[in-house]
């Protein structure tokens, strides 16, 4: 794709009936010797949630299609039909009954009726994480073998606005052989289709073997509507989608309708059409030709089943008896098609044809002129940064809900509530995978349907969160016998909670009295965490022990309801605290005299600029000179005028870094197309958002952490740079936390701009895919700014010979560099206008929105190879940037005391692992395997299985991996040395989403993990009470 971005002059030359392409044409006798054979083939996209929510569409108009399916196709054996959401298609499973599920897996075996990709929605692949895309791919293919015992093969991916490579490595994962993608830049489109490069083996950028390749069809057209299908003449193709026939709901634009197909004139139509047909067929190398029939929400009416299959079975049966038109025509499925395309190629199913190798992605998506559709990927921030939230909950819900659950089988602990948590977890495994579909994430939806998304991870979040907290209480008592789950009442409060989709959540205060409370605090990851947190209590004269009983440094902050006025009720208090890998450390807190416990520091506040008409006259303090905050590590200089940061110095290599930041706004074009939920058309380039006085700025210093909160008079209400005193990982970079609230203006998108010294040539820069893998960008004057700004689902970086400068962002936005040096982020985007796509509406439905970063600068230490060969212009975050993030997007769990006293004892530390993993392995899930989902007896049974997914990071180990708290080994596991009391009885290697076995695994065998992949295992419990 680098390639392509070079040497394509992305013009925009008008092609004929062909827009976007050229005119083509063919030499009929090329099919003398073998016809050419098409594929015509049914399909609906169904979006579970976009102008109507998920459930309205399911009824209204989804089952319909269901309904209708089953008899249509078994009217007639020659009819076939595809179809993808397994979101929608579970709804209608639980609803009919079995002699229709008899009815509908025999149309399935017959190859009737196939289903394609089988996860829960298609996904989003520029907003999405690679933990979502896994989790809802796992989703549908679980549900599908228990249901069905369905295998889907092949990927369909026709609506998602632009394309990652992490989504083709996924589907490589699980087996599949092929799939197919449409929305891709015109003008790339072109290019490949001058060379026949449409259908290629998308290989990872990273992979030198060609062992991650599968083969992916692009469609070539503006669409994959009916119009955009056949050929490359919409107005004719239009002729040939028969709902569109006078009298039916749908019509030609091109004013041109369709004419039903007689006796009379089924030669004339057969012609015209299949002269598209043999046009299309000169962009591709094989002379099969897959032409999609269908478009969204189709098929809902018997009428339209009857419309399409009787006329095109008339021209089937025509083409039949007419071999001199060298054309087979038959009703088929995206399977058949590739099926026939190995076939022809000569080689077996999953091998590989004649086509070319691809590297890369298809960002940034244009449909047409410069209409990038590069907005979404800010669009609704609030959701985007809520999906994290629901994300890092669901993992850290599934890990120890599968520990917990191996215990109490262990231990006999019969009133763990494993169905009620069980359910927690398939609802919310539902709920996140509903979210990922591409109107969900994408911020692309109706208001209301946003909402209808946002109620639904609310609500899991807090199932979660009561989840996790039951689970660490009940790991944490010493005889597990004793642990008795009531569902009213409970030991541990959760440390927030959230009371609506669209509200910021509310923290808990641990009311402190004489008697130490317990905390608990639970660590989600495979190594142990040595972290700052903070909890939030009634008394600034405490004293926290840690879980040996020894009293520990703590710091104590005011806290502030409004910018100059402190609550006298609440205190934050922050401390060092460390915790097991996979474990639960118990901190006690408690309430002391004044000035009893010297390792208790109440920090030092200062606050400049102040309005405040109550203030003392004495404390309104102005700054004479820049002002700076430090750690062991850093130190962070902000500007005397605007209070942001000018610059970062790293101690342990004595260099000033400039990091200068600003806030920045763009406004929509005046004329002509304007930007909404989906493009990004902005007049020029971005202005600095200037303010008349010195912004109200409050200082926080203390032997723990040290914070500048700026109130900059604008959309971004509060503004936070805080540096963590902490040895761990924490501790190496710069949290930035916002508030955003855009309401007040309109047209207006708001980005943070951070110019820094680093001289990044050709303005090149790195964002990630899907928190999965980096990519490369470059910034070209050859396209339009819209065009260089890309998504950043976890971070970006720039870098030089000497420097790194990465922001890791815990939520997805849209990203730039549009002058060396500096770097872009748009956290919110507020806009009037609909933008054309659909939608019918702008996007207003904005609140205020937290988002968070991390600045993290390191120093290259010579050229050493990274942990992969390095090909030219791959990139790789640091080992430190992989943990920065993980420790961001999730924190540590933290559980204070309820009121009710505890009547049971809690062993201080517990700690699951006989030793951490070893730091280049992120443990992706540890995920319970459910029961039968279509039994109402077994459905929320857990299975003594569950899916452990490993992967080893790619990392450049040209930085050094500082203040980590584990050890490297190249990625090696052996499963027996993994758990402490948890006997694992039997580990079997499988495919991805766990739909094939590879193989058994010795479980005293070392196993590596390569760097990048990531591997699935079947792990079975040893349980005493089964
Ligand atoms: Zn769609």
């Amino acid at each position: 794709m680098i390639d392509i971005f070079e040497k394509n002059s992305f013009d925009n030359i008008d092609g004929g009936v062909w827009k976007q392409g050229w005119p083509i044409t063919y030499d009929d006798s090329q099919w003398n010797n073998r016809k050419l054979k098409v594929f015509l083939i049914p399909h609906s996209h169904t979006d579970p949630g976009w102008l109507k929510t998920f459930l309205d569409y399911y009824r209204q108009q989804t089952k319909l299609i269901f309904e209708n399916m089953v008899p249509k196709l078994e009217e007639d054996g020659r009819r076939k039909f595809m179809y993808a959401e397994m979101s929608f298609f579970s709804l209608w499973w639980d609803e009919i009954d079995d002699s229709k599920k008899a009815r509908v897996k025999k149309l399935i075996q017959k190859g009737q009726l196939e289903i394609i990709t089988g996860g829960w929605v298609m996904t989003d692949e520029a907003n999405s994480h690679y933990f979502a895309m896994i989790d809802q791919l796992i989703e549908g293919h679980q549900w599908l073998n228990g249901t069905l015992g369905v295998k889907p093969k092949a990927g369909w991916s026709i609506d998602p606005f632009g394309y990652s490579s992490t989504m083709a490595y996924i589907l490589r994962e699980a087996d599949f052989s092929n799939m197919l993608i449409q929305r891709v830049h015109y003008s790339i489109k072109k290019y490949l289709a001058k060379e026949k490069s449409l259908e290629f083996m998308w290989r990872q950028q990273w992979d030198q073997e060609g062992s991650t390749d599968i083969l992916c069809h692009l469609m070539p057209f503006y669409s994959y509507d009916a119009p955009h299908s056949c050929g490359p003449d919409p107005k004719i193709c239009c002729q040939f989608d028969f709902m569109r026939l006078p009298n039916n709901k749908y019509r030609c634009p091109w004013k041109l309708n369709p004419v039903a197909i007689t006796d009379n004139n089924v030669g004339e139509r057969v012609n015209l059409l299949i002269d598209q047909y043999k046009k299309k067929a000169q962009l591709y190398r094989s002379d099969v030709l897959l032409v999609p029939l269908g478009d969204d929400f189709r098929y809902d009416t018997p009428t339209e089943w009857d419309l399409q299959f009787n006329n095109y079975q008339k021209m089937i049966d025509y083409l039949n008896v007419h071999p001199e038109l060298k054309t087979e025509l038959q009703f088929g499925t995206l399977s058949d098609y590739f099926a026939a395309v190995y076939e022809r190629n000569n080689v077996d199913e999953g091998g590989r044809p004649q086509v070319p190798t691809l590297s890369g992605d298809f960002f940034s998506y244009a449909d047409r002129e410069d209409n990038y559709w590069s907005g979404y990927y800010t669009s609704r921030p609030f959701y985007k940064h809520l999906d994290r939230v629901t994300e890092y909950h669901l993992r850290s819900a599934e890990v120890i809900f599968t520990t917990a659950l191996a215990y109490a089988k262990n231990n006999m602990a019969a009133n763990f509530p494993s169905a009620t948590f069980m359910q927690y977890l398939v609802e919310a495994r539902r709920n996140l995978g509903l979210f990922q579909h591409h109107d969900g994430i994408t911020g692309t939806s109706k208001e209301f349907v946003v909402v209808d998304y946002g109620k639904r991870l609310v609500q899991s979040i807090n199932n979660l969160k009561r989840l996790i907290a039951e689970c660490s209480t009940f790991l944490s008592i010493k005889d597990k016998v004793k642990y008795d789950f009531k569902p009213k009442s409970h030991f541990f409060n959760l440390d927030e909670i959230r009371d609506d989709h669209d509200s910021l959540p509310i923290k808990t205060v641990l009311e402190v009295s004489k008697e130490p409370s317990p905390v608990l605090m639970y660590n989600s990851l495979s190594h142990k965490r040595i972290n700052i947190v903070k909890v939030y209590v009634t008394s600034p004269y405490i004293e926290v022990t840690d879980p040996s009983g020894n009293v520990i440094v703590s710091q104590i902050d005011p806290f502030f309801t409004d910018k100059e006025v402190i609550d006298d009720r609440k205190y934050k208090v922050s401390f060092i605290a460390e915790v097991p890998a996979l474990g639960v450390s118990c901190y006690h807190i408690k309430q002391v005299e004044e000035n009893a416990n010297p390792l208790n520091y109440l920090s030092v506040v200062t606050v400049y600029h102040s309005t405040s008409q109550q203030t003392d006259e004495k404390h309104i303090k102005y700054f004479l000179e820049e002002f700076s905050i430090e750690n062991d590590y850093l130190k962070v200089t902000f500007s005397k005028s605007t209070s942001l940061i000018t610059s970062i110095y790293d101690k342990d290599e004595e260099v000033e870094h400039q990091t200068k930041v600003e806030f920045v706004e763009y406004t929509t074009r005046r004329t002509g197309d304007k930007s909404g939920a989906y493009l990004f058309l902005p007049e020029g380039e971005a202005k600095v958002m200037l303010y008349r006085l010195p912004p109200l700025t409050r200082i926080i210093r203390g032997p723990i952490a040290s914070e500048v909160n700026v109130f900059v008079p604008s959309s971004v209400q509060v503004h936070v740079v805080r540096l963590l005193n902490s040895p761990g990982s924490d501790g190496r970079s710069v949290d930035i936390y916002n508030i955003v609230d855009i309401r007040n203006e309109i047209d207006k998108e708001i980005a943070v701009r951070v110019t820094t010294d680093i001289n990044n040539e050709d303005r090149i820069f790195y964002t990630d895919l899907n928190g999965y893998q980096m990519s490369r960008r470059k910034t070209y004057d050859k396209l339009p700014l819209q065009a260089n700004v890309y998504p950043m689902p976890a971070m970006m970086y720039i870098e030089d010979d000497k420097t790194r400068f990465t922001i890791i962002s815990a939520q997805s936005l849209g990203c730039s560099s549009l002058k060396t040096g500096v770097m872009e982020v748009i956290m919110d985007r507020r806009l009037a206008h609909d933008d054309n796509r659909g939608l019918g509406e702008g996007v207003k439905d904005n609140k205020a929105t937290p988002n968070k970063f991390r600045f993290l600068i390191e120093k290259r230490k010579a050229n050493k190879p990274v942990s992969i060969q390095k090909p030219t212009d791959l990139g790789f975050p640091s080992l430190l940037a992989h943990h920065s993030y993980a420790h961001l997007i999730s924190p540590l769990f933290i559980f204070p005391k309820t009121s009710d006293s505890i009547p049971v004892i809690l062993t201080p530390t517990f700690t699951p692992l006989i030793q951490d993993l070893p730091c280049e392995i992120y443990l992706l899930n540890l995920r319970t395997m459910q029961n039968k989902d279509d039994s109402p007896d077994l459905k929320f049974v857990p299975k003594n299985t569950a899916a452990m997914i490993l992967q080893q990071y790619g990392f450049d180990c040209g930085y050094p991996a500082k203040s980590l708290t584990c050890n490297t080994n190249g990625g090696q596991v052996t499963f027996a040395k993994i758990f402490k009391d948890i006997v694992v009885k039997e580990v079997k290697s499988m495919s991805l989403t766990l739909m094939y076995e590879r193989e058994k695994l010795d479980l005293e065998t070392q196993i590596s993990i390569k760097p990048m992949e990531i591997n699935t295992f079947r792990i079975t419990f040893q349980s005493t009470s089964n």
